[in-house]
């Protein structure tokens, strides 16, 4: 039996959601967001191992469904993610083995300099599973140093399905198109994990002859942007602290993210637009990374809220949104009617219960492997059949 095998740790990390209906990004252990380390201008290199594909006869047909799923994330307009595509390969393996950085008797699979899609013929995992994403990454600053992608040629039929009447979903059950598995297991090679929206490309399972996954849902989209966005672009990465209580009349809110602008506008939203949300009644711009709101939490209902910026870019209004990052506890509710500080329309009916619920909740495997004094590490993100 191969020997990394077995070292495998399998985690079984569940997410909770109070309000699960956005995309989801890939965490390091210490909380950090993976992505490529790139500038706009930049592009992460990729190779193909065409000839592993043997369902696909012709490598150029092949070629061009998969870079085709490339370009569905490469041409969103507001995120400056962009790829090259670096030949054909003969590469099987997704790294390299040598001698275990913390004990030398061990073998360790580490990264090698190529990002590499290959079919396997012979599956060493899951035979649900129809790709599988490996992600290598620094643990402190979340950083990508190299992503590879495997593909179930042992249990799954490929195609190009180009016109839907030639796959049966009843009968082809074993069926998966190309540029639908290839677009979903980028999200994951750029840093996006499964979103709870059904119909997203990041939805975590495909039903047989499925192509509805090569064209992206507006929450892919939002992932991508959030994780690449183009400059001037404001994004929020987080909010601190994430919660606070009725009747605290001047909560501060520390909101850190990019590309923040002096006139930048914080709200807080019980929804992701702007529609009912309450405005800050001051917004204090520290520098571009972060910026400090505060709130009059007096009258507004508990729950979970979205953190919503705006400014002006590039002459109209643009919105930054971190959709359920704070919430609102109960507190004690002073008995005057003071109008809120914010000059919103706050409702004044206290709200009679919490949403501490857990109103929905994914659960998602992901195996990690130590491989180098616990610094660097991978994480494997699936897409199985339904
Ligand atoms: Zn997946």
């Amino acid at each position: 039996m191969n020997t990394r095998l077995f070292m495998y740790t399998l985690t079984f990390v569940v997410m909770f959601h109070l309000f699960a209906f956005s995309y989801v990004v890939e965490k390091s252990e210490s909380g950090a967001t993976l992505r490529w380390f790139i500038q706009p201008g930049d592009r992460v290199e990729y190779s193909v191992n065409l000839a592993s594909c043997t369902d696909i006869t012709d490598p150029n047909a092949l070629l061009n469904a998969i870079q085709n799923s490339f370009n569905a994330w490469e041409s969103v307009e507001e995120s400056f993610i962009a790829f090259r595509y670096m030949g054909d390969t003969t590469l099987t393996e997704i790294g390299e083995e040598a001698p275990c950085a913390d004990n030398p008797t061990n073998t360790c699979l580490y990264p090698d300099s190529v990002s590499l899609l290959v079919w396997l013929s012979t599956w060493p995992y899951d035979p649900t599973v129809i790709g599988l994403t490996t992600n290598w990454y620094y643990v402190d600053s979340g950083e990508i140093i190299s992503s590879d992608i495997e593909f179930n040629m042992q249990h799954y039929t490929w195609r190009i399905i180009n016109d839907p009447l030639t796959c049966n979903p009843q009968v082809d059950t074993d069926v998966v198109d190309v540029q639908n598995i290839v677009t979903h297991e980028i999200g994951h090679f750029i840093g996006l994990d499964h979103t709870p929206v059904e119909g997203a490309t990041m939805y975590y399972a495909s039903p047989p002859c499925d192509t509805e996954k090569r064209t992206l849902h507006q929450d892919d989209i939002d992932g991508v942007v959030f994780l690449y966005p183009v400059s001037n672009y404001p994004v929020i990465e987080r909010v601190d602290p994430y919660q606070g209580s009725r009747g605290e009349n001047t909560f501060t809110l520390d909101i850190y993210g990019k590309n923040f602008s002096s006139d930048a506008v914080a709200y807080l939203s019980p929804q992701a637009s702007l529609e009912g949300a309450h405005q800050a009644a001051e917004t204090r711009y520290i520098n571009q990374g972060h910026i400090q709101a505060l709130f009059n939490l007096t009258y507004m209902d508990t729950g979970t809220y979205t953190v919503i910026i705006e400014q002006v870019v590039n002459g109209s209004p643009q919105h930054a949104y971190l959709p359920d990052a704070f919430q609102i506890v109960s507190g004690n509710i002073p008995v005057d009617d003071t109008q809120d500080a914010g000059g919103c329309t706050c409702s004044t009916t206290p709200s009679g219960y919490s949403l501490w619920a857990l109103k929905e909740f994914v659960i998602s495997f992901i195996v990690l492997f130590f491989f180098s004094q616990r610094s660097k590490k991978r994480g494997r993100y699936d897409n199985k059949l339904t």
